[in-house]
């Protein structure tokens, strides 16, 4: 669970980490950016969503790490209601890491259904990164 300001008219929302349908603004009603934890115990059910999910293995001492956060966050609240941002720190959760054998990080991998369709290595450039992001949730 995650505190979410509305994009659109700011109301402060409470955003499940996960759930079958999409968060929207109790308010407002308009999508809510989804960008959670994922850890070794929930991942399964926070990776299941009905929208493209990017996971994110990261850890808090990785320098790339750090620049794509902010890209990440950025193409949650503008792609609200059409994408899923799932963190997962890989110091504090090796299963996830070893399901996805990333050796590396950053890596990002796209999700559909549950299923990877694409997976990127290393940091990227912001605008690579949405085209990347666009290019397989689309
Ligand atoms: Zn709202």
């Amino acid at each position: 669970m995650s505190i979410v300001s509305c994009v659109s008219c700011g109301a402060k929302n409470r955003v499940p980490t996960a759930a079958s349908g999409l968060p929207r603004c109790a308010k407002c009603k308009a999508d809510l950016p989804w960008l959670v934890e994922g850890t070794d115990r929930d991942f399964d059910a926070v990776a299941a969503a009905k929208v493209p999910v990017v996971v994110d293995l990261w850890a808090p001492w990785c320098g790339p790490c750090h620049m794509v956060a902010p890209v990440l966050e950025k193409l949650s609240r503008e792609r609200a209601g059409r994408l899923k941002v799932v963190k997962v720190n890989v110091d504090d959760n090796r299963e996830v890491q070893a399901r996805f054998g990333a050796m590396s990080i950053p890596t990002l991998v796209l999700l559909r259904d549950g299923r990877e369709v694409s997976r990127q290595v290393g940091a990227l450039p912001a605008r690579e990164l949405e085209r990347w992001v666009d290019q397989h949730s689309a």
